[in-house]
């Protein structure tokens, strides 16, 4: 046997509780799982320590099944070659392709009624999205966008209202709903629509102006129970002394039913030794589990941003400690679910395994068919330059260009350094997705997959087999990144 080697995308688990092996390929997603002899076998095997022309026939038969499953490759393939011409094939597409739709983030405000201390948009000049001209210099701008593109078929139109707090301006959002909805009718598009807020203005009138509007998603934010979220989020001027928190609660047990709410968990150690109290709320207001299908949580690790200057980031997590209450908050969120739906004669509820995700670029970065708009209609290619003038690329009255958006389309994850270019957790790597990021950091921080991976595998493994109700079997995924909200 010869003419091969492993892959370069293998990733190696030893389960030393089972005596057996995980062996996971970052670029094809194959999980599969060996006993003892066989994962130490391959292990050596991927570390170059066989000689192919002396396999028992037992090895050889393990070996053609390995490399049917693609851990195993001909020798002649370069596979990080191949991933950057596949690479670079979809990125070719951006531009001229059959189907697109328009991805439109709209800053309504830059004004927010909260002033957390780790937002990155510290400087907020005092700008709102009022002037009419702007909103049919809006309309203007994807007419021209969808006249000059080579696109045969326009899907839909996603918008995403963003801020500052967007809904401190909701007559931005209401005048330019119906002239947003009458460019789809003529072109044939479905309107989608999006929202993200902080939650306190979310009292009936806005949730129905909203539903009114065709928001079907909104995102909002809680770092933890009231102790931390009011601490990390307070609210400014004369609203300092208002309920936060609790208002936040409040104004959730509202929610249409058309409507599906993200509560983004910003997460650090404070917020995590707290998380318990957080659940208990939500179930003494009865939105989770009792709205399960319309709430769910997303926790994020709360990074620090330079620009602003924080003065404690002490009780920042490092990447252990996010794995490890990423893992500890799947689990109690699936047990504090099936406790209810006991209760409540529902089916039981199982985690999906959490794999790593081949990443697509930020679209709101790469698409020439997506562009966030400030309150004064400049164009920008990213929602962290949306209070700098500066960083627009145009403004909506001047229509769609495309030589606008070159420099951005031909943002290439493989071109970027010499780092990332020899890591096998490249195509998993979101933070490479954020080219605004990327580009700044010449190298940004790594994926957490880079050193946790294995440690996912094996965790998620012995769940599966000491606690089968609590995991279904593995099945891995594609993420599609519509912009920012990946994030
Ligand atoms: S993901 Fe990064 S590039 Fe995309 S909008 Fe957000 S900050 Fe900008
Ligand atoms: S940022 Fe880190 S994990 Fe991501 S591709 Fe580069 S080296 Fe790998």
């Amino acid at each position: 046997m010869k003419n091969i080697k492993p892959s370069f995308y293998n990733v190696i688990a030893p389960v030393e509780e089972e005596k057996e092996y995980l062996i996971y390929n970052v670029l094809y997603g194959g999980l599969e799982i060996l006993n003892y002899a066989q994962g130490q076998f391959f292990e050596q095997l991927n570390n170059g320590l066989i000689d192919y022309e002396e396999l028992s026939e037992q090895e050889e038969s393990l070996v053609n099944y390995l490399y049917d499953k693609g851990f195993v490759v001909d020798s002649v393939r370069n596979e990080q070659n191949e991933y950057h011409v596949k690479y670079l094939a979809k990125q070719d597409k951006l531009y001229d392709r059959d189907e697109a739709s328009i991805n439109l983030t709209i800053g309504t405000t830059i004004v927010c009624n909260m002033g957390c201390p780790y937002c990155f948009e510290f400087v907020k000049p005092n700008k709102s999205l009022n002037s009419v001209e702007n909103l049919h210099a809006i309309i203007y701008y994807l007419e021209d966008m969808i006249k000059k593109s080579p696109v045969k078929k326009w899907r839909s139109v996603n918008v995403t209202w963003y801020g500052g707090e967007p809904l401190i301006n909701k007559r931005a959002i209401l005048n330019l709903t119906p002239l947003l909805r009458s460019l789809c009718e003529r072109n044939g598009m479905v309107y989608n629509a999006n929202i993200i807020t902080n939650g306190i203005l979310l009292k009936n009138d806005n949730w129905q102006l909203l539903a009114d509007c065709g928001v079907q998603n909104v995102q909002i934010t809680i770092d933890g129970p009231q102790k931390t979220h009011d601490k990390n989020r307070p609210l400014k001027g004369k609203n300092k002394e208002k309920p936060n928190y609790f208002q936040i609660l409040e104004n959730l047990q509202n929610i249409p039913s058309t409507i599906k709410v993200s509560v983004r968990i910003n997460t650090d150690r404070e917020v995590s030794d707290s998380i318990d109290q957080m659940l208990l709320d939500f179930q003494v207001y009865q939105l989770w589990p009792n709205l399960y299908k319309q709430i769910s949580f997303n926790p994020a690790w709360l990074r620090t941003y330079e620009e602003a200057n924080e003065e404690d980031t002490s009780m920042r997590f490092d990447v252990d400690e996010f794995f490890q209450f990423q893992q500890d908050f799947r689990i109690k969120q699936v047990k504090i679910y099936n406790k209810f739906a006991e209760e409540n004669g529902l089916s039981l509820g199982k985690l999906n395994w959490k794999l790593p995700e081949l990443q697509d670029e930020c679209a709101t970065w790469v698409s020439p068919y997506s562009l966030v708009v400030d309150p004064d209609g400049n164009v920008h290619k990213c929602w962290e330059t949306i209070h700098e003038s500066s960083e627009a690329i145009s403004h909506v009255s001047e229509g769609f260009d495309l030589e606008k958006h070159r420099k951005f389309m031909k943002y290439d994850r493989v071109e970027l350094n010499d780092i990332c270019v020899s890591c096998k957790y490249m195509p998993v790597c979101e933070k490479l997705s954020c080219s605004h990021q990327a580009e700044k950091e010449g190298k940004p921080e790594c994926t957490w997959w880079k050193t946790k991976t294995e440690d996912s595998l094996v965790a998620q493994y012995l769940l599966l087999k000491h606690n089968p109700e609590l995991i279904v079997a593995p099945n891995h995924l594609t993420a599609e990144n519509t912009g920012h909200s990946n994030k």
